[in-house]
């Protein structure tokens, strides 16, 4: 099986640009993928309707509550009504902009757990830390307390510092990462790699034996440059 490419589309493309997106995709998507698509809230209808059968689909966050009086949130139930395999959790861009905790990921990922969707909780180290040399001691910490009463979840490890800049951690600091990252998690958790991964590095990180796949943003947006990232996945 492919290694596993998620897409995280972030805040762009309306409704109607993601429709005619995916009918795209569908049409060029090879039977050996492994695709999953994490697109805005306002395009999930469309991805129920047309990438069943060809890729998985689901969100960038959730609400921590279960229902309720919580103008403007989306609830984990909602999400599995939508079909959602998958639901990112802890982005750094929610950690930075919008002050989300380790416990609060946490929460919100238990929320996914118990509606069946996995969560793919986000962890990374800033560039200080990164600079400092203490990036293992800083993940492992971070992805314990944000997985915190969770049995079942993908990790996405993403260098804060290589998020949407154009800088990559190179293949054999990634790997050497997910290796520390994977010695301590259940057997079987997947450990995604993100942070600027593109066409022209792919095939080296995917190539690396604790990489189980990647967690794209620019490189999401584009059908040619995302397909070129699914056939590197592919081996
Ligand atoms: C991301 O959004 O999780 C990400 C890794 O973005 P980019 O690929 O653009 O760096």
């Amino acid at each position: 099986m492919a290694k596993l490419i998620a897409g995280n589309w972030k805040m762009y493309k309306t409704p109607s640009e993601a429709k005619t997106w995916f009918q795209d995709l569908v049409k060029e998507l090879p039977s050996t993928a492994n695709a999953a698509l994490m697109v805005p809230f306002t395009a999930l209808p469309y991805a129920a309707e047309i990438l069943e059968g060809y890729a998985a689909w689901g969100a960038q966050d959730v609400s921590v509550h279960v229902e309720g009086a919580y103008t403007g949130e989306i609830s984990a139930k909602m999400l599995a009504d939508l079909g959602c395999s998958y639901c990112l959790v802890g982005h750094s861009e929610r950690r930075t902009y919008h002050g989300e905790s380790d416990s609060l990921v946490a929460q919100k990922a238990l929320r996914l757990q118990e509606v069946g969707i996995t969560p793919i909780v986000c962890v990374g180290e800033p560039l200080e830390v990164r600079e400092a040399g203490k990036q293992v001691k800083y993940t492992l910490e971070q992805l314990a307390k944000s997985t915190q009463g969770l049995d079942r979840f993908v990790v996405a490890y993403e260098p804060v510092w290589a998020i949407g800049t154009g800088k990559t951690a190179s293949s054999e600091d990634a790997n050497a990462m997910h290796q520390a990252l994977k010695e301590t998690l259940p057997g079987g958790t997947a450990v995604l790699y993100g942070g600027s991964v593109n066409p022209g590095n792919a095939s080296s990180l995917f190539a690396e034996s604790y990489i189980d796949g990647g967690l794209v943003g620019g490189a999401s947006l584009k059908i040619a440059d995302y397909l070129q990232l699914l056939a590197a996945a592919v081996g």
